[in-house]
């Protein structure tokens, strides 16, 4: 059996599902094993290395893994797209001012859900719902672009200290790479 914990709660399988049982009762069931494991780290909540990472949710980033990173290490911010919108600035403000992070890196991927939508999505949604989002899908085209759209919105906010480590990524789902964005092109 495999003793690293941090491994096994990234990509171990998760226990078959009993009949009836719903993928949230696995999830609960696979956090029992993983407690069993665990041991405290004695940490606190200001991550080691005084970086926040902001990237799309999508299921086959396993940014840890990806990046290296371990338990403590980093704050990590995750939505569609890996977009920085308000609330994406609203944690980074926390994350630099309440728990002294100074670095911030944007990962990006190929073959992401946003490239297959439009802004026209809103407007299916208030066709179906009767209401309009408040919020932009934030569609993009070109993923490279898009990265350097969020680098500018986080290096212009006024709420954010420390801008001057800020860099971009698009990650590869077929090959694990990392290729970083010239904020400049
Ligand atoms: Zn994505």
């Amino acid at each position: 059996m495999p003793v690293n914990v941090i491994a096994m709660s990234t990509s171990a399988p998760l226990p078959a599902a009993a009949q009836g049982e719903t993928v949230t009762d696995r999830l609960v069931e696979a956090n029992r094993s993983y407690s069993e494991q665990f041991t405290d780290p004695g940490m606190d909540a200001r991550p080691v290395l005084k970086v926040a990472v902001v990237a799309c949710m999508d299921a086959r980033l396993d940014l840890h893994a990806a990046l290296g990173l371990h338990l403590g290490d980093c704050h990590t911010i995750r939505n569609a797209g890996g977009v920085v919108t308000d609330d994406v600035i609203r944690s980074l403000t926390i994350s630099q001012r309440a728990l002294g992070t100074r670095s911030i890196v944007l990962v990006h991927h190929t073959g992401c859900g946003l490239e297959t939508l439009t802004e026209g999505f809103r407007d299916d949604l208030e066709q179906e719902v009767g209401q309009r989002p408040t919020w932009a899908v934030e569609a993009f085209r070109d993923v490279d672009q898009d990265v350097r759209q969020s680098m500018q919105r986080v290096r212009t906010s006024p709420f954010l200290q420390h801008t001057g480590d800020v860099r971009g990524f698009v990650f590869d789902v077929t090959t694990g790479l990392l290729r970083e964005v010239d904020p400049a092109a």
